[in-house]
């Protein structure tokens, strides 16, 4: 992911302290998605880790995928194909964007997202843990080659 980089081994943790046993399947799996620039599925996630491991299951990369959902390391994009793919969740809350032409993932400066919240922290008094926003729409690339 452009911008910020997440560091495999904290995800590694991450899964070791939630009790489940990483096998190399899914150590290679969490490689592949602690660095992917544009959101994958389950499905092309699997198509990656044979590249690497040709006898990777295909269970197994669907289990692995929802158990780092379920860590809350990735996350779902919504309102794209299906809501069948993931980009990394990043720890601070960010604004997620995504190139509607080239599929690009990016997250971006989340400054005014954060004041935003604070300000609805104040004036409604709850206390917001996490936000999941997405913004569509052609990444600079794109739209110099339109
Ligand atoms: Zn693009």
């Amino acid at each position: 992911m452009r911008g910020k980089t997440i560091d495999p081994e904290d995800w590694l943790t991450a899964v070791d302290e939630s009790g489940f046993r990483a096998t190399t399947v899914q150590e290679t799996l969490i490689d592949i998605f602690a660095r992917v620039e544009y959101p994958l599925s389950a499905e092309q996630a699997w198509d990656v880790a044979r590249l690497a491991r040709p006898k990777t299951g295909r269970a197994t990369v669907y289990r692995t995928v929802e158990k780092l959902e379920n860590l809350g390391l990735i996350r779902r994009v919504h309102g794209y194909q299906g809501c069948s793919y993931f980009v990394p969740t990043l720890p601070e809350l960010m604004m997620l964007f995504i190139c509607l032409d080239c599929g690009r993932a990016e997250y971006l400066d989340s400054q005014p997202l954060d004041e935003l919240i604070k300000q609805s922290e104040d004036s409604s008094g709850h206390h917001i843990t996490d936000s999941r926003l997405q913004l569509f729409g052609a990444c600079a690339d794109c739209q110099q080659n339109a």
